[in-house]
């Protein structure tokens, strides 16, 4: 397994981990096209690597064409992509993955990570954001190995952990999650887009099935389904991991705040 992770910059190193390729762009890329016109590095990564993701294609050929995909909307906004390679639906919490995603934080080396919300609407989802959580803490421990050929160094401190709203808003059983910050994203909503327009294979797959361009149409619904709560055209929501040991101030808020 290769990582391709951006070294420390002048800015703050900011990982993006969802399960599948384009969850990034409908979830939180507009808050990260922000964060990097501020100066800071952004890295994409991905548990699965989409094989489910196609009703025509075999999984090796849909697997290749969303990595080029993905690899595309990641240069978009000067970010890098990296994918775990778990086959899509067959995402476990064991310690064979639990090890490579803990490679992958000590490779990327993150002041700030953002993954799916606890409770999201598929074990995809909900299994991606666990081991990001879990790879936060693992990545610090000196004696935890994670078995690979040239190990990264171990990541000095907990980063901040934020959670990505979960799809639409809303938990298993249709209620709002709550959310502590929704980042107004109107102004980067055509960036966003284009990186989501990226994911062609996705796009063109819901265009044949709806007659419209349906994936296009749900970021925008989403993104003005979040917005609102505060009265923002567009937006996208976060909740901040506040447990034991994790940094409690909310960064996002301070590097996002209207420049002086
Ligand atoms: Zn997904």
């Amino acid at each position: 397994m290769v990582f391709n992770l951006p070294s420390k910059g002048k800015g703050m190193n900011i990982l993006a981990l969802a399960a599948h390729p384009d969850d990034i762009e409908f979830m939180c890329a507009g808050t990260l096209i922000m964060l990097k016109e501020r100066g800071h590095q952004i890295a994409l990564a991905t548990v699965n690597n989409g094989s489910c993701g196609s009703a025509t294609l075999p999984p090796d050929e849909i697997v290749r064409i969303r990595a080029g995909e993905a690899r595309r909307a990641a240069e978009l906004i000067g970010a890098t992509f990296d994918c775990v390679g778990i086959p899509d639906l067959e995402s476990v919490f064991d310690n064979p993955t639990r090890r490579k995603v803990s490679e992958l934080m000590r490779r990327a080396q993150p002041d700030i990570v953002c993954t799916h919300f606890p409770g999201d609407y598929m074990p995809d989802h909900e299994i991606a954001g666990l081991l990001a959580r879990d790879a936060t803490f693992t990545a610090t421990l000196g004696n935890y190995s994670t078995l690979a050929p040239h190990p990264a160094p171990i990541l000095k401190r907990l980063p901040y952990l934020y959670y990505f709203s979960t799809l639409e808003g809303i938990d298993h059983f249709g209620q709002d999650v709550l959310l502590d910050i929704i980042v107004d994203v109107s102004s980067v909503m055509d960036k966003k887009t284009a990186m989501l327009c990226c994911h062609a294979s996705q796009r063109e797959w819901l265009r044949h099935e709806h007659g419209i361009d349906e994936y296009v149409e749900f970021l925008k619904r989403q993104a003005a389904h979040l917005g609102a709560r505060r009265g923002y055209a567009f937006g996208e929501g976060f909740r901040q991991h506040r447990g034991h040991a994790y940094p409690r101030d909310n960064i996002l808020e301070t590097l996002l705040a209207p420049k002086q």
